[in-house]
Order: structure tokens, then C-alpha cells, then sequence
């Protein structure tokens, strides 16, 4: 949920690259879109200027302001922006149309231009090369496997959307520089099946041989320091709690 340091789920991912006609651009790729998190966006990027959304899974937490980015694309005073990528699991236009209330036979195809995200189904966005992995959740959810250009050479960052532990968030967290670990959970909870604790996280980190852990979906009731020491139980690299605003370069 948001919470009074943070709005919910959304990450900003950026690389350089080269349009279709060879003119240096930066892409943008948001991955996911929680409450209030369309509104933050703006103090880091012209949202005008996306080029794709990945919603990781259809939970109010990840995607809610897809309502608020199909307004601003429908009536921006400039005149419509025009459809983007969503890549998003089955379901997400009718997911966006229950949020959105207005009109049941609205397709938001002037907004929107829908994928359908499958495990391993690899799709590109400029010099971004995303792969898809179905993770361990509530509803069918998807971890993120990006490979695109790094400071030295091709960079890797793995995002793990909401999951609990399980082999296929190994794989697509193997050898990564960056895996940015959902922690919705702390030892305290005991059911299965839904987010992680720290030292679940800590322990696929260490399993995928990942650079650098970074923690996130942490509750806002939950103390920080109680994730981060669990995850020190099973984890044994760098290790970030994430912040609004926090940066990486890869
Ligand atoms: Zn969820
Ligand atoms: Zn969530």
C-alpha cells in the first residue's frame, strides 16, 4: 500500500539507445503503477515521454493509476499522446476498465496499446530486452529479467514484482547486477504462496548470485531495520532498503 513516505509500487527504468531512425533517445520503462505513483513520476521523468508500462501483475497495488496515465494521454491539453505499450497479464483491459468506471465499452485503444505478458516470452523496448517469469502469487504475476546497456557492457537487472521464493525468481535474478526484491513480509507472517520475508529474499538473492540486493513493498508499519536484519540471515552481499527517489546506474 502507499504509505506517508511513499506512494505504492512503480519503478523507473531508463537506457540509452538509438530510435528507429538512428537518433540517440532515452527509453523509459515503467514497471508497475500503484496509487499516487503516477503523480511522483513526474519529478523524475516527463511522463509524455514513456515508452512502455509493465504492470508485473493486476493487484490495485501495481496497477490502480493506469487511470490517471490513460487521462493524461486521452486529454493532455497538447492533444491526445496516443496509444503506449502495456505489457500486463490476461485480463488487464477489463482490469482497467472496472477502475476506470466511465464507459463499459471503452477499449482505451487511443491510450493503450495491450500485450500479453507469458512466462519467457521475451519482448524488446529500444536496447531493453525483457523477459517475463511467472512467480509465486495470489494471481498470476510476473518477475522481470531486463538486460540492456551497462556501463560496462550489457547490465542486468531483475525486478521481482510480488512473489514468495521459489526457483523460477532464482532464474531470473542468475548472475543479475541489480535484483530489486519485493519484501511484503517479515518472518512474523507464516502464510505461503504470497510475498517474502527478508530472509526469503535474502536467501534467493544469495541462491542467484545477484550484485546487490535492494528490498522493497516493504509495509510502512513494518521497521526497516527488521527487514534488513533477516535478510542478513541468508544474504551475505550489498543490500539496499529502497526509498522514493533512490537511484542506481548500472
Ligand atoms: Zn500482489
Ligand atoms: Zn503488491
Amino acid at each position: 500500500m502507499s504509505g506517508p513516505a511513499s506512494p505504492a509500487s512503480c519503478y523507473l527504468l531508463q537506457a540509452q539507445g538509438k530510435d528507429a531512425l538512428g537518433v540517440p533517445h532515452t527509453y523509459s520503462v515503467v514497471f508497475d503503477l500503484g496509487p499516487g505513483s503516477f503523480g511522483q513520476l513526474w519529478n523524475y521523468t516527463d511522463p509524455t515521454k514513456l515508452d512502455a508500462l509493465v504492470l508485473s501483475h493486476l493487484h490495485a497495488d501495481h496497477c490502480s493509476d493506469i487511470v490517471s496515465m490513460q487521462v493524461h494521454r486521452r486529454w493532455h491539453p497538447r492533444g491526445a499522446l496516443g496509444p503506449i505499450p502495456v505489457y500486463a497479464p490476461k485480463g488487464v483491459k477489463d482490469r482497467v476498465r472496472g477502475l476506470d468506471g466511465f464507459s463499459p465499452r471503452d477499449d482505451f485503444s487511443g491510450e493503450f496499446q495491450f500485450h500479453q505478458l507469458k512466462q519467457g516470452r521475451v519482448f524488446n523496448v529500444g536496447p531493453l530486452e525483457i523477459t517475463p517469469f511467472a512467480s509465486w502469487h495470489s494471481v498470476p504475476a510476473f518477475a522481470f529479467r531486463v538486460k540492456g546497456p551497462g556501463k560496462d557492457g550489457d547490465a542486468i537487472f531483475t525486478y521481482s514484482g510480488d512473489s514468495d521464493e521459489c526457483d523460477t525468481l532464482v532464474q531470473a535474478a542468475a548472475n543479475s547486477d541489480l535484483f530489486l526484491s519485493e519484501c511484503g513480509f517479515t518472518s512474523e507472517d507464516e502464510v505461503r504462496g504470497i510475498h517474502m520475508s527478508g530472509e526469503r529474499a535474502g536467501r534467493v538473492a544469495q541462491n542467484s548470485g545477484t550484485k546487490k540486493l535492494v528490498l522493497t513493498h516493504i509495509q510502512p508499519w513494518t521497521d526497516r531495520d527488521v527487514a534488513r536484519r533477516e535478510a542478513e540471515t541468508t544474504w551475505r552481499g550489498e543490500l539496499e532498503i529502497a526509498r522514493p527517489g533512490m537511484r542506481f546506474e548500472l
